[in-house]
């Protein structure tokens, strides 16, 4: 329910509000959950990868990032009302984490991007628990992330490792992490970075 699918990819019709308000719940919940802000290339991916069209079929939530999959949905009868940008939604969760005590970690972009992205949001949201870790690591310092992560315990993960790695990532991982939202952001913390 709350879904309509375009080009196969199963989009949430609730609204960029409905949206953050459900995330906001998830955010104190147990249960780790996969959030996808669906630009066309992740579409496209998905039309010509059938491996990853089946990845997108567990995943928690898809929300619709360009306008074209809210026009698209018109021609379903369920129109999309809203574009949920992955910037928007990470900023409204992180805000939200700042004033609820929830932690956030950022892992991806270069290490320089990373850590300035850390620094602007501290700076931002005083309040705010945050670390991150940058996106250029090889397959044998996963188990090191991981640890990174787990010990961070946060409730927000934003994962912005490009289209698909993002998405391999926090699907193959994120039972193991635990964390309550784990959202594929792409070059978003490139954007907190300034
Ligand atoms: N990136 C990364 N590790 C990699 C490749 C890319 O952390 O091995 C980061 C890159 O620095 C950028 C983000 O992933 O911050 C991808 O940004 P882009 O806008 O290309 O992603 P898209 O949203 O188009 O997938």
């Amino acid at each position: 329910q709350n879904r309509v699918q375009i080009l196969g990819v199963p989009f949430s019709t609730l609204t960029f509000e409905e949206t953050l308000h459900k995330l906001e719940q998830d955010l104190r919940g147990t249960t780790p959950r996969h959030i996808i802000t669906a630009n066309p290339e992740i579409v496209m991916l998905a039309r010509e990868d059938a491996a990853f069209m089946a990845l997108l079929q567990d995943v928690e939530l898809i929300t619709p990032d360009g306008i074209g999959a809210v026009w698209a949905s018109k021609y379903y009868g369920h129109a999309l009302h809203d574009r949920v940008t992955g910037v928007e939604l990470s900023t409204a969760l992180i805000e939200h984490c700042a004033e609820n005590g929830h932690g956030v970690f950022l892992l991806g972009a270069s290490p320089q991007s990373n850590a300035l992205a850390v620094q602007n949001l501290r700076h931002r949201y005083p309040n705010l628990r945050i670390d991150g870790r940058d996106g250029y690591f090889k397959e044998t310092d996963l188990p090191e992330i991981k640890a990174a992560v787990r010990g961070f315990q946060p409730s927000l993960l934003l994962v912005g490792l490009g289209v698909p790695r993002q998405e391999l990532f926090i699907s193959k991982h994120k039972s193991e992490l635990n964390v309550p939202v784990s959202i594929g952001v792409g070059g978003c913390i490139d954007i907190f970075a300034g």
